[in-house]
């Protein structure tokens, strides 16, 4: 099977990007699962700190490498949003394929020492055990919460945006593999509507890096800015808002059509198949399928 580097490039190479998908539990992952099996597309999971602490470390890295192995499926497990070294630390120990360090509150030279040092340690266990993990880190501030949001998060504007020059050195300086810049792009679904993403960014920065670009909150933006994005150089789109309000909402109404229902595999198909809905027209829309 090719290395998750590989079909990055392959993505970018077809002007597509690769869905990244966040789960707090098994039935997330089965929804989403089915949605890139159907379409016959590569696929990152992601466990954010927080996801990961309820999921079980070892249980997430031993659940996707099941499906992996079984179905030989390119399905690759990503350390989302890990606020400090030990826990990358930890997650690349257990077995993670991608790990994002952010530690994007630091000023940009602490920034850039913690990012290093979790690039130079991807780099040394990739090598020792035969591995490729991607590091990838965040540069411009784009909030924290993946939730619905009644306004923009504090701190999140044009003048935080993160520019060529200051994506180039941090590059450069950091060894990462990945960048996820902020180019409009916010976490959570604000109720008011997601800000417009700046594709001219995208590109400038893609050109001053060279490096893959990653899209996060991606929840709630409008299809032409994706679409315009990803031919601009963004080759991972990250949804996770999306997938927990379809999850949640589908689950309410189940068990509110069926009060007396105890049994989780009965009331849980409708939230499994709202979630591989989501994720069924996100994969369409980044690999222009109709
Ligand atoms: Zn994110």
């Amino acid at each position: 099977m090719k290395t998750l580097r590989e079909y990055i490039k392959e993505a970018d190479e077809k002007g597509a990007a690769i869905g990244h998908f966040n789960i707090s539990n098994l039935e997330a992952l089965h929804g989403i699962y089915n949605a890139a099996k159907k379409l016959n597309l590569p696929i990152i999971i992601g466990l954010s700190e927080g996801e990961e602490a309820f999921v079980g470390r070892e249980e997430g890295v031993a659940l996707i490498r099941a499906i992996r192995e079984r179905d030989n499926y390119p399905i690759f497990l990503n350390a989302d949003h890990h606020y400090s070294f030990e826990s990358v630390k930890l997650a690349i120990d257990a077995g993670f394929d991608a790990v994002v360090i952010d530690v994007v509150k630091l000023s940009l030279e602490e920034n850039i020492a913690v990012t290093k040092k979790c690039a130079e340690y991807a780099r040394k266990i990739s090598k020792k055990e035969n591995r490729d993990i991607l590091v990838e880190a965040e540069l411009g501030f784009i909030g924290t919460s993946s939730k619905v949001l009644d306004k923009l998060p504090e701190g999140v504007s044009e003048a935080t945006m993160t520019t060529p020059e200051n994506a180039k050195y941090f590059v450069e300086q950091t060894g990462i593999d990945l960048l996820a810049p902020s180019i409009g792009n916010v976490h959570g679904m604000v109720k008011s509507g997601n800000p417009r993403l700046h594709p001219e960014r995208v590109k400038a920065i893609r050109e001053a890096t060279g490096i893959p670009l990653v899209l996060h909150g991606g929840s709630g933006s409008m299809n032409e800015d994706f679409v315009a994005c990803i031919k601009e150089g963004i080759d991972i789109v990250h949804i996770n808002t999306e997938i927990r309000v379809a999850f949640t909402d589908a689950l309410r109404k189940s068990l509110a059509d069926n009060p007396e229902e105890t049994t989780p595999y009965k009331y849980l198909p409708a939230a499994v198949a709202a979630v591989e809905t989501v994720v069924e027209a996100r994969l369409k829309l980044f690999n222009n399928l109709k």
